[in-house]
């Protein structure tokens, strides 16, 4: 099914099929083949196209539109050519068919984030045949591997090939949901900080012996199993940033809603009587959070296991390093803290950027433009995007997009990463207006 639905829906479209799949494998994902598509379409616009490939498959796309003042601040626009896997049983279509059903296309990767690259991609090369000639530098960049650590994408492009994607400022995923403010204000929230990484993981040991008699021995599983138990169950202690309050305030709802999310001795237990997509972030931003993801262990059904790991997916708040993250392990286990080795992995901290800035200010205006009278929310991001590669380099990163009303927050909520993931056009053609808005805006 082919139908004429313009050029930044076509290019997610391909985006979708092309199936840039990461599993975390090296070699997986296979973006160059979106590089392919994405340089074909930017070909002709008189733009000069980098491409670097951090392993075979793994590539990368930059391009500028060169500044005509030194002295004025750059802008990257960063969005990523990977997605995710499916669980293809749980969808109602098919996930790489990129198939356009009434006015919503349907494909993993539609709103995390095709919808940004693909029209970050179709701004760039209207500016550039327009012969646009901003002050200060555009970059557009497309990147590997951002459903991974990044190794072969934007932390490759930061740390080895700095030169080619400094910036002052950037703009990735993700943000400017609208949301009803009551009185028929409409917030848009954009992403300030983002929490960090430690992928982590536990040794759990025992003694071997023999599974026909099991009374009496020091079986590894079994106290795996009441170390994963007391992870779950245990509560680290809340703590409230200055970007969470500012992020909860600026609902607007009445005092008696926001006071007890704001308040470290309420907040957990508010977050019980909060809708479950609610009360999840809530804990997320006000949390150190160890997740058992993956446990191993065992060699043979009639052999007492003498040796078990667990992976957890720790992420940080501002603040936590390896030390305050093995007290909250050791706090967890109590007893047996003794009996479990704790081994940290990489580890990426958690990162923020000031709102006093002028890009903040242009995208309230640009917030505007879009939706008469909204204000911007600051909000702080439980998962990790590319902008962390960034911040080290001093750049100022923000995650902001637009979207239309046709997709509920709820929804949207649980598409990324989740099943029958999709964007509406009008949402296509916002985004795809809100660059050029920005830019002209910004860098005019
Ligand atoms: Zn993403």
């Amino acid at each position: 099914m082919e139908i004429e639905v313009g050029e930044v829906a076509e290019l997610v479209q391909a985006l979708i099929r092309n199936r840039c799949v990461n599993d975390g494998t090296p070699g997986s994902g296979q973006e160059a083949r979106s590089v392919d598509l994405i340089a074909g379409y930017l070909e002709g616009a008189g733009l000069d196209l980098e491409r670097f490939e951090a392993r075979p498959g793994r590539e990368s796309l930059v391009t500028r539109i060169e500044g005509s003042d030194p002295e004025a601040p750059s802008l990257m626009l960063l969005g990523h050519t990977d997605v995710v896997p499916v669980n293809e049983d749980r969808w109602s279509r098919d996930p790489f068919g990129g198939e356009l059903v009434g006015d919503e296309l349907w494909g993993r990767g539609a709103i995390d984030m095709f919808n940004l690259t693909a029209s970050m991609a179709v701004a760039t090369r209207r500016l550039a045949v327009a012969g646009f000639r901003p002050r200060g530098t555009l970059l557009y960049v497309a990147v590997a591997d951002e459903e991974a650590s990044g190794l072969y994408g934007a932390k490759h492009l930061a740390e080895r090939e700095t030169d080619s994607v400094r910036a002052d400022y950037l703009i990735t995923e993700s943000g400017g949901f609208p949301i009803d403010a009551g009185d028929g204000a409409v917030t848009l929230p954009a992403i300030v900080a983002e929490k960090g990484t430690m992928a982590s993981r536990l040794r759990v040991t025992g003694t071997p012996g023999h599974g026909s008699m099991p009374y009496g021995t020091d079986n590894a599983l079994v106290k795996a199993a009441e170390v994963v138990r007391r992870l779950d169950a245990y509560r680290p202690a809340t703590r409230v940033s200055d970007h969470w309050r500012d992020f909860v305030r600026g609902f607007g709802y009445p005092p008696e809603l926001t006071e007890p999310l704001v308040d470290e001795d309420t907040l957990a237990d508010t977050c019980a009587a909060l809708p479950p997509a609610i009360a999840k972030l809530a804990y997320s931003c006000c949390h150190t959070t160890l997740t058992p993801t993956v446990l191993r262990g065992g060699t043979k059904r009639n052999v007492i296991p003498d040796a078990v790991e667990i992976e957890l997916d720790v992420r940080t708040l501002p603040g936590d390093d390896v030390e305050s993250v093995g007290a909250v392990i050791d706090a967890a286990l109590g007893d047996l803290a003794d009996e479990v080795e704790f081994v940290p992995g990489v580890t990426i901290a958690a990162s923020e950027s000031p709102t006093e800035t002028p890009l903040w200010d242009s995208l309230g205006r640009v917030g505007q433009h879009f939706y008469e009278g909204s204000a911007l929310l600051p909000m702080l991001m439980p998962g990790a995007t590319d902008a962390r590669h960034f911040r080290p380099l001093g750049t100022t990163c923000y995650g902001f997009g637009i979207y239309s009303r046709k997709v509920p927050l709820e929804t949207l909520a649980t598409m990324a990463h989740g099943d029958d993931e999709r964007v509406d056009l009008e949402s296509l053609r916002m985004i795809t207006d809100m660059w050029d808005v920005l830019v002209h805006d910004f860098l005019g």
